[in-house]
């Protein structure tokens, strides 16, 4: 599938910027036409022609000899349709900014780290996702004490105070969302959150028309483990938070957590990725296409801090010699 102008026949994609299907040839805004090739699977690019090797799970992407932006029917259809998206809020511009903004302090990072020689290069993925709706009942039994001394002329009193502490909760979590690429790091995937849920839509193909794309990797039923750790993990917080002020506390064996699969949806949200190679190692950056957080860790530049070092050595060989001279005058 391929979105194309109906004035210019130009390749369209979506503007984050606009929030508008765009044309950069002609600059018309939503006038754009779906081409839908006949194919059952696609081996060449609908616009140039040229045979292509689709890397597995891609979705979406950019053909390698035309520059245009394709979209692989099959690989959102049927099972693979995706329910909701987030659609890119923050274009590459956007994400410049933040980048330059966040790591303008860092002296000591190389050179080119935020030149728009390498940012360009950066990558708009429409990342999978499951997300898990629960229902979490949560029992909980235990004793505890409450303790207050005080004194009274000469005597110290101390009162013990036992409790029995009970709590029966049930609360419902809406969307816990799981990375399903296998090429995302999962805990780098946890921490592009939280999403807003606010621009979650109905899925609609021609936000992917200008990015990268995956279909899930992974089955609902396989990833459900790390949601299910997710939600216990929340549900325990908040019972804990309503435990608090008693010492001693000793709790029952029996003490459970269970939680119930209520609705799942595979969606897609974005993220844009910057790979910085340096010294051929590679530093990769992750930055919510909705929010813009951003996640990864500025390489250091050797030079710089060895002319950081040099400069300072050569200040505190300066005062030394200033003072040595000093004591000889004395
Ligand atoms: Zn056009
Ligand atoms: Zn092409």
């Amino acid at each position: 599938m391929i979105y194309t102008c109906n004035n210019c026949g130009g390749n369209m994609v979506y503007s984050p910027e606009r929030q508008k299907m765009f044309c950069k040839y002609c600059g018309s805004e939503d006038s754009e036409q779906k081409y839908v090739s006949n194919e059952p699977v696609m081996s060449a690019c609908p616009s140039c022609g040229a045979p292509i090797e689709i890397r597995e799970y891609l979705s979406a992407f950019k053909c390698p000899y035309c520059d245009n932006h394709l979209i692989v029917d099959e690989r959102i259809a049927g099972d693979y349709l995706p329910h909701l998206i987030i659609p890119f809020y923050l274009g590459i511009e956007d994400v410049k900014k933040i980048l330059r903004d966040k790591f303008k302090r860092s002296v000591f990072a190389p050179n080119d780290f935020l030149s728009d020689a390498r940012l360009n290069f950066m990558t708009g993925m429409y990342v999978p996702f499951w997300m898990y709706d629960y229902h979490v009942h949560g029992f909980y039994e235990g004793t505890g004490k409450k303790i207050r001394t005080w004194t009274s002329g000469n005597r110290q009193y101390t009162e013990t105070k036992i409790y029995r502490i009970k709590r029966d909760m049930e609360v419902d979590f809406d969307k816990v969302p799981v990375d399903a690429s296998i090429i995302m790091p999962d805990s780098t995937m946890d921490l592009m959150e939280p999403f807003h849920y606010g621009n979650l839509e109905e899925f609609k193909d021609c936000y992917l028309s200008g990015f990268q794309a995956e279909m899930y990797n992974m089955g609902v039923d396989e990833l459900e483990e790390r949601a299910v750790c997710k939600a216990k993990g929340d549900a325990e917080s908040i019972m804990q938070s309503s435990i608090n002020g008693y010492t001693g506390l000793v709790n029952d064996p029996s003490n459970k957590v269970m939680v119930e699969r209520t609705d799942s949806k595979y969606a897609l949200l974005p993220v844009w990725n910057y790979q910085y190679v340096y010294k051929n190692q590679t530093y990769p950056f992750y930055i919510n296409g909705q929010t813009g957080k951003v996640v990864g860790k500025v390489p250091l530049s050797v030079k710089k801090v060895w002319a950081y070092g040099g400069t300072l050595c050569m200040g505190l060989l300066l005062v030394f010699t200033m003072i040595y001279q000093i004591f000889r005058w004395l």
